[in-house]
C-alpha cells in the first residue's frame, strides 16, 4: 500500500534538483548500451571549447538536445547523448599565452614548444572540465562515461588516419598561397575565422613615373606600405585610357625598381584610376595576376607584421608605422596625387581582433570540391534534413562557392601535422606513426612539420571519431549515423558542412539525419551578448536564482522556430511562475487525495463506468488527448514551440483555470463516489502531464511523479511517453463545455463590468429558442454554474422573459439575463451603456464615411473592403443590443 508523503507548502528547487540529478546518475539512466534489440537514438554534443564557461547560448543549445534525448528515452529508444570538449587550438593557446605573459612576462617562445605544451595541459586539467560540470547543473542527461576530448589518444589516431588517407588520395597538398594571416597570433586563419568589419579609411593615389618619358601612371591603394612589394601595374585590356602604355616600364617610387605595365581581365576599370598596383605577396587578386604573368612575388613583411629586408630602409618598421612613413615620403617627393576617404571591409582575427594581412606563405590545403559535391547532394536529396528548411538554400549557396580549405596553423597546441622530412636526402614521408628512419636513405635524422592542424580538422570527425573510428567498434556500428544535430546557425559552415563531408568520405554514410538550427540568444535590446558589452546573463546564476527547470522552461517558451531570442533576466520569471503553478496544482490534489485515488488513476478506473463521467471529466480527458498529440507531433516534427505552447495552455488555461475549479464542489461535497471519480481523473491527468513535461522541466516533474507513482512503477526519467487513448477524444463534450464556459464567462463579465461585489449572489435567467440540449446541459450542471459564476439560482427555458433592470448577454444563441436591481446602482450601468453607445455611434459614422468614399472602394484590396463591411454590420448589431439593454434597465 502506498503511503502519502508530506509536502512542502512552497516549492524549493534547491532541495530537489541536485537530489534527482545524483539519483539518475547513481542508477545509470544516462548510460547507453549496445543492445541489438533496441533502436538507438544518438546525438553528439557540439563540443564546447575547453576554454568555455557556460553561457546562455550553451544553455539553450543543450536544453534543446536534452528535450530530444529525454523524449526518445521515454519512447524506449536506447539513447546516447555523447558529450565532450574541443581542444580549440588557437583559443586555448591564446588563453594560456596571455596568462603566461600576465603572470611571468614570458612568451611561448621563451619557454619553447615542449614546456609550453606542458603548461597548456596543466591548464586543461585544471579548467578544461568546468563546462562539463556546468552542463550537469542544467540537467543534461549525457552519457558521461563516454566523454571525449579532441586530443584523446584514440581521437588523435583518427585525425592522423584522415590526414594520411586524404594525402594519399591527392586531396591534401602543400602550396604557396595568400592566406588570412594574424600578425599577433602569427598563424594562418581560415576564411571563416576572418571577421569582416566596415572600416572608414583612406584611398591614397600614388604617381608612378613612366620610364624615359615625362608623366605618371596614378594608382589607388588602401594599403600604401605594400607598394614596396609591387611587381607591376595592371590595367584592363579594353581600357582605352591606358592602351598606349601596356608594355612600358614604370619606376616604382621609393624602391626605384623598374616594373612593367600589364593588361589583365581581373582589373576592375571602375576602381580608382583603373590602373592598379600588383603586389602578389600581399593580395589574393594580385597573387592570381602575378601567377598568370609569371611575376615573382616579393614578400615585404615578417610574420609578426613588421617589414622585412625586402622593404629597404623600412625594414623593421611595424606595418602601420611604415604606412605613415611611406605616405610622408611620397608626399615629400611630390608623388602623392590625392587622398580620398574610403569605406571598405577589413578582415579581423576572430580570436584577438587584430587586423589581418593577406599574406603569402606555405600552407597545407584540402582540395575541397571532391568532398563538397557528395555533401551537397545528400542535402538536396533530403537524406539530411534541415529544420527550419530555409537553411538548405544558404548551405547550397556556400557549398557551390567553396574554396580549398587551409588546414595548417602556425600554433603549438593541436594535432601536429604528420609529415616527416629526412634531413639528409629531403625525402618526405606522411605516416600515422612517426617513422624511425628514412625509408629512402635510412637516415635517422627526421624532422616533423612544425605546424598543427586547424581545430576543425579534428572536430569535423566528431560524429564517428568519438565512437572509436578508425576501429569499427560495436559503438560505431550501433550508434552511427546519429539522429539529430542541434546547433546555432553560426557554425553551419565551420562544422556542420564539414562533418557531412567527412561522414560521407570516411564512413560512406551521412553523419546525422536531421540538423536542428536554433536562433541566437540576444539581450533585451537585440544585441549579441558579449563579454565586451557586459550584457551577458550567466545561466548558472539564473539556475541559482530561479532553478534549472525555470531556465529551461523560459528559454523554450521564448523559442519560435529558428528565430533569435531577445532575453532579459526578468524572462526567467516565466519559468519560475510555471513551476510554482505546477507545484500548487499538485499541492491542491495532495490536500484532497488518499493513496487509493492514485491506484484508481493509474488503473484508469474511471473508464469502467463512462456513463458516470460528467461533461467536464470527458472534456478534460479529450483536451489531454489533444495536448499530448500536439506535443508529440511538435517534438517529432522539430516544432518545439508548438510542443511547449500546447502543454502550457492545456495545463494553465484548461486544467487549472477550469477543471480544478470545476471539481471543487465535488471534492468538498458529500457524494463520496463523485469525489473519488473526480480525483481519479484529476490525478490521471496530472500523472500524464508530468510525463509530457518531463523533457522540458525534468526536476520538478520527477519530484511530483514520486508522490503520484505506484511503487512498482519506474522513475519518471525512464517511464513510457504517454499514449492517451483515442477514445478519449470527445468532440461532443468539447462543444458542450465550450458553451458552459461561455455562459459562466459572460456572467462573470457582467459581474465584473457592473462591479458586483463578490459576496453577492446573482440570479441568472437563460432564454433558449427551444427546450433542447443546451437547456438540458445547463440544468444538469447548475451546481457548477452556481459555484463558478457566483449564482444562486438559474432559470432556463423558452418562456423565460427578461426581468426588469437586468444586464444581458448572448451565448450559443441563448439570451442571458442577470437582474441587477439587488446587486448594483442602476444609474451607473445606464451611464456606462450611454457612453458605450456614443463610442460605437462615432466609430460607425467614421466607417460609413469610409465606405461611401469611391476612392477607398476602388483602391483598397477586395478583402479589406469586405472586412470593413463586416465590421459595420457588427457595429450595427452591437449598437442595437446596447440600445435595447439601456431600454431594459428602466
Ligand atoms: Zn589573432
Ligand atoms: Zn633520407
Amino acid at each position: 500500500m502506498l503511503e502519502k508523503q508530506p509536502l512542502d507548502k512552497v516549492y524549493d528547487p534547491k532541495k530537489v534538483e541536485d537530489k534527482w540529478y545524483q539519483y539518475w546518475l547513481d542508477r545509470g539512466y544516462f548510460r547507453a548500451e549496445v543492445r541489438p534489440d533496441r533502436e538507438p537514438f544518438t546525438i553528439v554534443i557540439p563540443p564546447p571549447n575547453v576554454t568555455d564557461v557556460l553561457h546562455m547560448g550553451h544553455a539553450y543549445n543543450n536544453t534543446i538536445q536534452d528535450i530530444f534525448v529525454r523524449y526518445r528515452r521515454m519512447r524506449g529508444y536506447e539513447t546516447l547523448w555523447l558529450p565532450g570538449t574541443d581542444h580549440a587550438g588557437i583559443a586555448t593557446q591564446n588563453v594560456v599565452e596571455r596568462k603566461l605573459y600576465r603572470e611571468q612576462k614570458l612568451t611561448r617562445h621563451d619557454l619553447g614548444r615542449e614546456k609550453f605544451l606542458e603548461l597548456v595541459w596543466q591548464w586543461r586539467e585544471k579548467y578544461g572540465n568546468t563546462i562539463i560540470e556546468q552542463l550537469k547543473k542544467l540537467g543534461c542527461s549525457c552519457d558521461w562515461s563516454r566523454t571525449r576530448f579532441t586530443l584523446d589518444p584514440s581521437y588523435y589516431r583518427a585525425v592522423m588516419e584522415v590526414f594520411v588517407r586524404l594525402y594519399r588520395k591527392g586531396l591534401i597538398y602543400r602550396g604557396n598561397y595568400i592566406v588570412n594571416w594574424c600578425p599577433r597570433c602569427e598563424t594562418a586563419l581560415s576564411d571563416e575565422e576572418a571577421i569582416h568589419k566596415e572600416h572608414h579609411g583612406n584611398l591614397w593615389y600614388i604617381r608612378y613615373p613612366i620610364k624615359g618619358e615625362p608623366g605618371y601612371v596614378v594608382v589607388a591603394t588602401t594599403r600604401p606600405e605594400t607598394m614596396l612589394g609591387d611587381v607591376a601595374v595592371a590595367v584592363h585590356p579594353s581600357d582605352r585610357r591606358y592602351q598606349g602604355l601596356v608594355g612600358k616600364m614604370l619606376i616604382l617610387p621609393i624602391m626605384e625598381r623598374e616594373i612593367p605595365v600589364i593588361a589583365d581581365e581581373l582589373v576592375d576599370p571602375e576602381f580608382g584610376t583603373g590602373a592598379v598596383k600588383v603586389t602578389p605577396a600581399h593580395d589574393p587578386n594580385d597573387f592570381e595576376i602575378g601567377r598568370r604573368h609569371g611575376l615573382e612575388p616579393i614578400n615585404v613583411m615578417n610574420g609578426d607584421g613588421t617589414m622585412n629586408a625586402n622593404a629597404g630602409r623600412y625594414a623593421g618598421y611595424p606595418r602601420f608605422e611604415c604606412r605613415k612613413a611611406v605616405v610622408q615620403e611620397l608626399e615629400e617627393k611630390g608623388l602623392l596625387e590625392k587622398i580620398e576617404t574610403h569605406s571598405h571591409a577589413v578582415a579581423h582575427c576572430q580570436r584577438c581582433d587584430t587586423v589581418l594581412e593577406p599574406y603569402l606563405s606555405e600552407q597545407w590545403f584540402v582540395r575541397i570540391k571532391p568532398l563538397a559535391e557528395p555533401a551537397l547532394r545528400v542535402v538536396q536529396e533530403g537524406k539530411i534534413q534541415f529544420h527550419p528548411e530555409r537553411w538548405v538554400k544558404v548551405y547550397t549557396n556556400w557549398m557551390e562557392n567553396i574554396r580549398d580549405w587551409c588546414i595548417s596553423r602556425q600554433l603549438w597546441w593541436g594535432h601536429r601535422i604528420p609529415v616527416y622530412t629526412c634531413e639528409d636526402c629531403r625525402h618526405q614521408m606522411v605516416e600515422v606513426d612517426a617513422p624511425e628512419k628514412c625509408e629512402k636513405c635510412g637516415s635517422r635524422r627526421i624532422q616533423q612539420d612544425e605546424d598543427v592542424l586547424d581545430t576543425w580538422f579534428s572536430s569535423w570527425l566528431w560524429p564517428f571519431a568519438t565512437l572509436g573510428w578508425p576501429q569499427i567498434t560495436e559503438d560505431l556500428k550501433h550508434f552511427y549515423p546519429t539522429d539529430v544535430l542541434v546547433t546555432a546557425q553560426d557554425i553551419i559552415f565551420f562544422w556542420v558542412a564539414r562533418m557531412i563531408m567527412a561522414g560521407l568520405e570516411f564512413m560512406g554514410e551521412i553523419p546525422f539525419r536531421h540538423v536542428y538550427i536554433h536562433g541566437i540568444i540576444r539581450d533585451a535590446q537585440g544585441r549579441k551578448m558579449s563579454k565586451s558589452l557586459g550584457n551577458g546573463i550567466d545561466p548558472l546564476e539564473m539556475v541559482q536564482k530561479y532553478s534549472a527547470d525555470a531556465v529551461r522552461f523560459s528559454l523554450m517558451m521564448l523559442t519560435s522556430e529558428g528565430q533569435d531570442i531577445n532575453l532579459a533576466e526578468s524572462d526567467f520569471e516565466i519559468g519560475r511562475n510555471f513551476s510554482n503553478k505546477l507545484w500548487n496544482a499538485f499541492r491542491f490534489l495532495h490536500m484532497n487525495y488518499e493513496p487509493r485515488h492514485i491506484e484508481m488513476a493509474a488503473s484508469r478506473q474511471f473508464e469502467a463506468s463512462p456513463q458516470e463521467l460528467d461533461v467536464a471529466d470527458r472534456w478534460i480527458l479529450s483536451r489531454l488527448r489533444h495536448a499530448a498529440t500536439r506535443a508529440t507531433e511538435g517534438i517529432e516534427g522539430f516544432h518545439l514551440d508548438d510542443m511547449i505552447s500546447s502543454l502550457y495552455s492545456f495545463f494553465w488555461h484548461e486544467y487549472c483555470d477550469w477543471y480544478l475549479e470545476w471539481i471543487k464542489p465535488r471534492l468538498f461535497g458529500q457524494d463520496r463516489h463523485a469525489k473519488d471519480r473526480s480525483l481519479a481523473v484529476a490525478i490521471y491527468v496530472m500523472r500524464e502531464l508530468v510525463k509530457l513535461l518531463h523533457p522540458v522541466v525534468p526536476f520538478i516533474t520527477e519530484e511530483i511523479w514520486h508522490h503520484l507513482k505506484l511503487s512498482e512503477e519506474p522513475d519518471l526519467v525512464v517511464t513510457s511517453w504517454p499514449e492517451i487513448p483515442a477514445s478519449y477524444s470527445d468532440p461532443q463534450a468539447e462543444t458542450a463545455m465550450t458553451q458552459l464556459q461561455s455562459l459562466i464567462t459572460s456572467v462573470r463579465t457582467i459581474r465584473a463590468e457592473m462591479r458586483v461585489p463578490p459576496a453577492k449572489k446573482a440570479e441568472v435567467f437563460v432564454r433558449v429558442d427551444q427546450d433542447g440540449t443546451f437547456a438540458e446541459l445547463i440544468r444538469e450542471n447548475a451546481e457548477y454554474i452556481h459555484f463558478l459564476a457566483g449564482a444562486e439560482r438559474i432559470e432556463v427555458g423558452p418562456n423565460v422573459s427578461k426581468p426588469k433592470s437586468s444586464a444581458s448577454a448572448v451565448v450559443a444563441g441563448a439570451e442571458i439575463y442577470v437582474p441587477l436591481a439587488d446587486l448594483i446602482d442602476l444609474e451607473v450601468e445606464r451611464n456606462r451603456l450611454r457612453k458605450e453607445i456614443a463610442r460605437l455611434e462615432k466609430l460607425l459614422a467614421e466607417l460609413n464615411q469610409k465606405l461611401a468614399s469611391h476612392e477607398f472602394i476602388q483602391r483598397a484590396p477586395q478583402e479589406v473592403v469586405e472586412r470593413e463591411r463586416q465590421k459595420k454590420q457588427k457595429f450595427e448589431m452591437d449598437l442595437e443590443k446596447l440600445r435595447a439593454n439601456l431600454a431594459s434597465l428602466d
